[in-house]
């Protein structure tokens, strides 16, 4: 048998260079730490460009801090997530439009084991469904900073972006009024 694993210390120095490279730091404490890097086939963040996804725009609005999604004018429907094809008509004549920012839990939970790859360290953590403000939509997604005790449903939570590895950007919501 051919020695071939490796141990985090025998990563290759540029893992950390690349990291150094990401960019702002999000918010630490409860959940809030930024996700380690994982083997490049079992990272389930998405491809953000262009060359690899036809929602890239999604990804380039959120960098910009703006939130958004797809709609299909010949509904008159928001899809979620965004989509290149409508699933009720089929029409791929779909526009973009701007979500509200703000929303409140509609429900929650907590991951106490099998966290993902890379997620190990930030167990437990919450995630939950946010009903946006003002749109028929619900969204999952993780809360935090946020600790599963102190939640309760109908808390009001926010919208933020932090930097994924691979100069990538992701979304989760915080609650704005933690107990
Ligand atoms: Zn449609």
């Amino acid at each position: 048998m051919a020695a071939t694993a490796s141990s985090p210390a025998q990563r290759p120095e540029v893992s950390s260079t690349q990291e150094a490279r990401t960019g702002a730091s999000p918010p630490q404490g409860a959940g809030g730490e930024p996700p380690q890097r994982t083997p490049f086939l079992l990272d389930f963040y998405p491809l953000e460009d262009a060359h690899h996804t036809r929602i890239s725009r999604f990804f380039d609005e959120l960098r910009a801090g703006r939130f958004v999604t797809t709609w299909c004018p010949r509904d008159q429907k928001l899809l979620w997530p965004p989509r290149v094809v409508c699933p009720d008509c089929h029409g791929e004549d779909l526009s973009w439009k701007e979500l509200p920012r703000s929303g409140h839990l509609y429900a929650f939970s907590a991951v106490l084991a099998g966290a993902p790859l890379g997620m190990e360290s930030q167990v437990p953590f919450v995630v939950g469904l946010v009903e946006l403000q003002g749109v028929p939509l619900r969204i999952f997604s993780r809360i935090a900073p946020a600790t599963y005790d102190r939640l309760e449903i109908g808390d009001p939570v926010e919208l933020e972006t932090y930097p994924v590895p691979g100069d990538r950007v992701f979304f989760r919501f915080r609650p704005t009024s933690p107990r």
